[in-house]
């Protein structure tokens, strides 16, 4: 991207995937869209079907590197890394998964900003597979429907177990609770460290990043700086 083939922007395209880009991109941790990249066949297989698949792959990837999978301590670990994919970190992708969501008509009238704070992030960044983790600020202005609390906490969750980069999941969840609820008025913030910025590469453990997404009243300067306070207040329990 930075020697200007046809790429615009960070999300540009898929036209531009040289194999030098692609590689540049994942240590830049730029993404090429805001939709999951997904196979046409990516649910063919069953959940039970890919965790024997992925047990037999990763069973490789350990005897490659070396590894004595007739070690007792080592030989469940392709099974529980297959499981740990399929059925906890990367659920996301799946989406019979995705949390069903119901509104309920907003009858106190209650018309100002709603901010759900705090909200623990687990993700994978997609270039490297290891652990993106922080927190999710999500806030929305009512336009006459209200959401359980708790869909909010796991409608992050749905997003957050894919393999990510960070921008593309603050997208994805604003895009998410903008249709469900139903309103342009939608901000998120997500403040995460990713692991692979910590524990390799330049190994910095201390800094972290910060993504917004402002829809609708957010963009306004006032709504999005009363967002801000509410989602920076500490809570005393
Ligand atoms: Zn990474």
């Amino acid at each position: 991207m930075q020697n200007g083939k046809k790429a615009t922007g960070l999300c540009a395209g898929k036209d531009f995937i040289l194999s030098e880009l692609v590689m540049e991109m994942g240590d830049h941790h730029l993404c090429t869209s805001d939709d999951t990249p997904l196979r046409a066949d990516a649910f063919d297989m069953s959940s039970e079907e890919k965790v024997k698949k992925i047990e037999g792959l990763f069973r490789q990837v350990m005897e490659t590197l070396g590894l004595d999978l007739t070690d007792d301590s080592l030989r469940g670990t392709p099974l529980r890394v297959a499981k740990m994919y399929v059925e906890e970190t990367f659920r996301g992708l799946d989406p019979e998964n995705k949390p069903s969501i119901t509104l309920f008509d907003n009858k106190y009238q209650y018309n100002q900003m709603l901010v759900e704070k705090d909200i623990t992030v687990y993700s994978h960044c997609e270039h490297h597979f290891v652990p993106i983790y922080g927190k999710a600020h999500v806030g929305y202005i009512s336009s006459g429907k209200v959401i359980g609390l708790s869909k909010l906490n796991r409608l992050v969750d749905y997003y957050a177990r894919r393999p990510q980069v960070q921008e593309r999941l603050t997208m994805q969840i604003g895009h998410a609770l903008q249709q469900v609820l139903d309103t342009e008025n939608v901000a998120v913030v997500i403040d995460a460290k990713h692991l692979c910025v910590a524990s390799r590469g330049i190994r910095d453990t201390h800094s972290a990043t910060v993504t917004s997404f402002y829809g609708g009243k957010f963009g306004n300067g006032a709504v999005k700086e009363e967002f801000l306070r509410y989602a920076g207040m500490t809570t005393v329990y």
